[in-house]
């Protein structure tokens, strides 16, 4: 196995030295998703025009001899549930079908300023719920490697499109692994920042207290540009904190040496595939000849992290969905009394998964419940955020598998919510805690599926993650099977 190539890094490089220009880089993007997604299904919109634009005038920048961004040039994809001005965004509902949302996301404004070009808007679950973006109203997402399998979710169709080379990077958002799960399905770097790091003003709200925007890329030094770039303080996010964004792309150049990796044994030991097992392993030996210390660490509260999360994420969920009323955005069924349209559109607008939460969590709201249900899932949360402060007493770092399997069939879990959630069940504890965790790509399944592996750290020190993830892709990175990364290249 080896490093893949940082393709951001070097696109930004060689349209600032007049290499390639970005109108160059733009249109093989356009062209690859011409040729592929009509198999993969990751893109919603594809914004060809603006794109375009957005080359040009990174190409005109440079001609006046003005400086250009740390993206200069760089193709990236963004979510479907983020907002992008005057460009369709549709969370994959039917809700908000044909909505243009008035303004951009702060992570995509960032983006803009950076020099990237926007080239569209990738698939998703809708609104960001499931495992598998079975549940987009669009329909799903092909997985690159084997397109007879899920990418994950629900992120899938930003974690597909890097993955098979569409876009050079993409967004996604993390409420309980929907960055993570994907990347590890995809084979490709996914990033879930701490709560706070990134700002969410214009990431259409699922579960306020989880909800976070991150990357995907092909290599780790990617992420760091573009962490450096989404990362800091925005005042129209009350969450969003004042904390100075450390240089990401020089931790990845901090040898692992000395770093104390801290091993969730329990975890690691419940996986009952072989080859995530042997994944697993392989992680372990790496990590100890870059010269890191493995340590033992237990979560024991992680495993009421299902229950917790499907408690909270849709106690919050029932409420932000709320505004989705027919009258402020997207779909309005017509009818002549007022509560009749409100219930017709919801009840035509939304999917069966979106309903469910929606009624969960009403439920677990509702007089009488509230204490049994959500209040008591608060207080778990906290202890389960107790548990990781115990386990940083004696490490730096928490590894787990980021899931349990690798990508699973079309249909395998559709008919079973429950066997659906716990694809997330690795993913989960540290979106509970606030804490950053990535999944890196640490090895292939005997048929070719990738396989990621999950960095917890302390909260605000992506840069730790940075160092840990880059030792394990020099040793065990899928840059060699890139090119097996679109099964459709080779036609
Ligand atoms: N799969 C989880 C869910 O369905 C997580 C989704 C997410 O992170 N957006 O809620």
């Amino acid at each position: 196995m080896s490093a893949p190539r940082s393709i951001v890094v070097q696109t930004a490089e060689a349209v600032r030295k007049g290499e390639r220009t970005a109108v160059e880089v733009c249109e093989e993007s356009l062209a690859r998703i011409e040729r592929h997604d009509g198999a993969l299904n990751a893109f919603l919109y594809v914004d060809r025009e603006g794109a375009l634009e957005a080359a040009r005038r990174v190409d005109e920048a440079r001609a006046k001899g003005e400086p250009l961004g740390p993206l200069a040039g760089v193709t990236i994809a963004i979510k479907d549930n983020l907002c992008t001005r005057g460009v369709p965004t549709s969370c994959a509902s039917k809700i908000l079908e044909g909505w243009r949302p008035p303004y951009d996301a702060d992570s995509v404004e960032r983006l803009r300023a950076a020099g990237a070009v926007l080239v569209g808007k990738t698939n998703l679950d809708e609104f960001a719920m499931g495992s598998s973006t079975e549940n987009s109203a669009f329909g799903p997402v092909k997985n690159p490697w084997d397109l007879s399998r899920v990418p994950g979710g629900s992120s899938g169709g930003s974690a597909a499109a890097v993955a098979a080379g569409l876009s050079q990077a993409s967004l996604g958002s993390d409420t309980g692994g929907s960055v993570r799960q994907p990347g590890a399905f995809c084979g490709v770097t996914a990033v879930k920042p701490t709560y706070g790091r990134v700002s969410r003003y214009g990431l259409i709200a699922f579960a306020s207290s989880l909800d976070q925007v991150g990357p995907f890329t092909k290599s780790v030094r990617d992420a760091a540009r573009l962490m450096e770039v989404i990362a800091g303080h925005d005042p129209r996010d009350a969450t969003s904190l004042e904390r100075e964004v450390p240089r990401y792309e020089a931790a990845c150049d901090e040898p692992a040496k000395g770093l104390r990796v801290g091993v969730v044994r329990s975890q690691v030991e419940a996986v009952e595939d072989a080859e995530v097992r042997a994944a697993m392993d392989a992680t372990l030996d790496a990590l100890r000849d870059a010269g890191a210390t493995l340590v033992d660490v237990e979560l024991p509260h992680a495993k009421y992290a299902v229950s917790v999360y499907y408690l909270v994420a849709t106690a919050e969920a029932s409420s932000n969905l709320a505004r989705f009323d027919g009258v402020r955005y997207g779909l309005r069924v017509s009818r002549d009394d007022l509560v009749e349209m409100v219930e017709e559109t919801r009840a035509q607008g939304f999917g069966p998964e979106v309903k469910r939460r929606i009624m969960l969590g009403t439920y677990a709201l509702s007089a009488g419940y509230y204490d049994a249900f959500y209040l008591k899932a608060q207080k778990v949360r906290t202890l389960i955020r107790r548990d990781y402060d115990a386990a940083f007493e004696v490490c730096d770092v928490v590894l787990s598998p980021t899931t349990p399997t690798p990508a699973f069939e079309f249909g395998a879990r559709t008919h079973d919510p429950l066997a659906m959630y716990l694809a997330d069940i690795f993913t989960l504890p540290p979106s509970l805690a606030g804490l950053p965790a990535f999944s890196t790509p640490c090895g292939l399944t005997k048929g070719g599926l990738p396989v990621g592996v999950q960095l917890t750290g302390r909260p605000f020190d992506e840069a730790t993650l940075f160092r840990a993830s880059a030792a394990i892709e020099a040793r065990l990175g899928l840059g060699e099977h890139e090119a097996r990364a679109f099964l459709g290249d080779k036609a």
